[in-house]
């Protein structure tokens, strides 16, 4: 075999893999159908279709659409009343608005430890992390792999906390073949660009609760009430709409995220037989109650029992050299941006999101909905760099005289 890519070698893999978001024919049909109706904004009908249907499509009553998935967040918080100096645990390994929407209604976040199987919240690490001031927890389904919902659940009705479940990884996923969002008080999803789906921008609340439904609605809607007048304005709001333009373009990604969810378990599967022992990279392991993973993400571990000097991000850039892309990963856990240096939070000891965020990276769409051949191109990358490893290693000591 050839040298590695990033040495000089000529890359594995020369074409482009497939672009996301994937779009076609029907997508162009119902954003014109939109366009020509007039109806642009919030209001619109087809904002409150898509609402229905992606709430049912949740196992959920009520759907609230917002901006985006970091407002909507924000949303669930005060209308779970969460309130300034309230405490509020988050896992440290998650996008950064699953804490900032935290400090953003003026609570404490707290990060607790994630497990090293699922990289979710560990039951146990916030159990020991509730104090009289914690008022919810937020799990994240961290790359699309539901939390232990079974552990936290009576976790949260022991101390009466809610759960606001950040989903916007796992649109479809489910626990025990019940979807999430559907366990917690809310169930928090994202449209943004790189998400299982997408509008350009978006996000939208799901719940059972009708009258958490009415409180979301109204603080993102002005304070309005679903039966007040239009100049009727009942408590502190803001807008959050999302448009009829983009829940146009929402519907039509709803009807293919099945069959997509289908091929992304499929190239799943593909890659984790693919990997062995002797790889550089260990495949994931799902737990069993784990009935559809949202698989947004494809999370490998570097096997450092074989390569103990080799670091995640030399295998991530000797990938990208081959052609693989997508290839990314969390540079820390959460606590460490500098942000949090300015806000008042608290960080218990999380040394599994350390390992976590040390040893892990990641595949993304491009490859999790492509082919089988491009499937097995990443496979033989990651086959190349097992089998060079020793040359990548020897160009760390090159680089450090
Ligand atoms: C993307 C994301 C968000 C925020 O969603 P936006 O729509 O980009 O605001 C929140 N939490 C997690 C885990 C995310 O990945």
């Amino acid at each position: 075999m050839p040298s590695l890519a990033l040495l000089g070698g000529s890359p594995l893999r020369k074409r482009p893999f497939l672009r996301w978001p994937i779009f076609a024919e029907a997508d162009r049909a119902a954003l014109l159908k939109t366009f020509e109706s007039g109806e642009w904004g919030g209001y619109g009908v087809a904002v409150r279709q898509f609402e229905a249907e992606f709430a049912k499509a949740q196992d959920s009553l009520h759907g609230i659409t917002a901006a985006n998935g970091t407002l909507s967040l924000e949303a669930a918080l005060l209308a779970c009343g969460i309130r300034p100096e309230d405490e509020v645990i988050v896992p440290p390994i998650s996008f950064v608005a699953t804490a900032t929407a935290v400090l953003r209604v003026g609570a404490i976040p707290v990060f607790t430890d994630i497990d090293l199987q699922s990289y979710n919240l560990d039951p146990a690490t916030v159990a020991a992390a509730i104090t009289s001031a914690t008022k919810a927890i937020i799990p994240v389904h961290f790359a699309g792999h539901p939390a232990n919902m079974d552990a936290l659940m009576p976790l949260a009705a022991r101390h009466g906390l809610a759960v606001i479940e950040d989903c916007a990884h796992a649109h479809g996923a489910s626990w025990k073949s019940r979807k999430v969002g559907s366990f917690g008080n809310f169930g928090s999803f994202s449209f943004q660009q790189s998400k299982n789906m997408t509008a350009g921008e978006g996000g939208i609340l799901v719940t059972n609760d009708a009258r958490l439904a009415e409180l979301a609605w109204s603080y993102g809607n002005q304070g309005r009430s679903p039966s007040g007048a239009w100049y009727q304005h009942d408590r502190l709001g803001t807008n959050l709409r999302l448009t009829s333009l983009q829940a146009a373009l929402l519907g039509v990604q709803l009807e293919r995220l099945p069959k997509q969810l289908a091929q992304r378990a499929k190239n799943a599967a593909r890659l984790r037989s693919g990997l062995d022992s002797g790889s550089i990279l260990c495949a994931p392991e799902f737990d069993s109650r784990v009935t559809a993973h949202g698989l947004h993400l494809f999370v490998m571990r570097l096997n450092t029992e074989r390569h103990p000097e080799l670091s995640r991000g030399q295998v991530a850039e000797a990938l990208i050299a081959e052609g693989i892309t997508g290839v990314s990963y969390y540079p820390y856990p959460l606590y460490r941006n500098k942000l949090f240096q300015n806000y008042r939070h608290r960080v218990l000891p999380c040394p599994n999101a350390e390992q976590m965020a040390r040893e892990c990276l990641w595949l993304t769409n491009d490859v999790l909905l492509g082919s089988a051949e491009d499937v097995d191109d990443v496979l033989s990358a990651i086959a190349k760099v097992t089998e060079f490893a020793e040359e990548l290693l020897s160009m760390n000591t090159e680089k450090a005289q």
